[in-house]
């Protein structure tokens, strides 16, 4: 039974550093007049809200995206999408990655979300309802296995599991190799927590080997609470889009 839910964590400084790389990705690929899709395997509810209870007990939203939006570039993608979700949704409405993609892509792109949890998916359904998407309540790696190559064949997956099955550590580096194969030109990004374990380091040993060319980016903060095991959040990306490297070390910046 999956027990872990996002909205406890949403806007912290991990999903800072997840969403700001991925809402700049997909302002870069959306530049070309081509179609692409987006394809998530790990997706949640798709909306926050940063007042709720759950959201206001951890105060993580605070340490994360209270504490880092303004300083942002103004025209930074991911805060023009925070706008967005905030005029759409409320003042303390908060965007996952499925809601800052489905308002990055345009009429003709593919939007494919998985979530297994029944509450969440069916929050997702609701929070995605205006935005043509195909949402799956199935696990989020046989959707990419059946559904890769993709057509349009240009785009990226995000995979955001949340770790819950120590076995998705084992697994990732064997799924992302069978994705590329069937789907080389696929731009495949992994997020990844950075605990006081380094529970994440044969993963990353596996995949650097896998695709030499991938790129990796980590970043570390303070525990967002005392007690609290994640010092850092990760992103390793295949076929990492032209300027990424540039756009990371200015992330990199942001989190000092
Ligand atoms: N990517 C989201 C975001 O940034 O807004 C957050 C996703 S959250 C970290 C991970 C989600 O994966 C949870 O909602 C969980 O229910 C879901 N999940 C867990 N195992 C799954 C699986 N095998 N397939 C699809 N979804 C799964």
């Amino acid at each position: 039974m999956l027990s872990y839910q996002h909205h406890y964590h949403a806007g912290n400084p991990a999903d800072v550093h997840k969403h700001a790389a991925l809402a700049w990705m997909l302002a870069y690929l959306t530049r070309k007049d081509k179609p692409l899709t987006y394809i998530e395997t790990h997706a949640g509810r798709g909306l926050y809200d940063l007042a709720d209870p759950a959201a206001q007990r951890t105060g993580e939203a605070a340490q994360g995206i209270g504490r880092l939006e303004s300083a942002l570039p103004a025209d930074h993608p991911y805060r023009l999408r925070l706008h967005e979700t905030r005029a759409l949704h409320g003042a303390s409405a908060y965007p996952g990655s499925p809601l800052l993609a489905a308002l990055s892509l345009r009429p003709g792109d593919a939007l494919h979300l998985a979530e297994l949890h029944p509450g969440e998916h069916s929050r997702l359904s609701a929070a995605l309802a205006p935005h043509t998407a195909r949402i799956r309540r199935e696990d989020g790696f046989a959707m990419a296995h059946a559904i890769c190559p993709p057509t349009p064949r240009r785009g990226l997956l995000l995979c955001d599991p949340s770790y819950e099955v120590k076995a998705d550590y084992d697994s990732i580096p064997r799924h992302f190799a069978r994705i590329a194969r069937a789907w080389n030109v696929g731009i495949l990004v992994l997020w990844y927590p950075i605990l006081a374990s380094a529970a994440h380091g044969p993963m990353l040993t596996a995949l650097t080997a896998t695709f030499p060319g991938g790129l990796r980016h980590e970043i570390r903060f303070p525990p967002v609470r005392e007690g609290h095991r994640m010092t850092g959040s990760g992103l390793f990306v295949v076929n990492p889009p032209y300027g990424l490297a540039e756009e990371t070390a200015h992330l990199s910046q942001l989190f000092g």
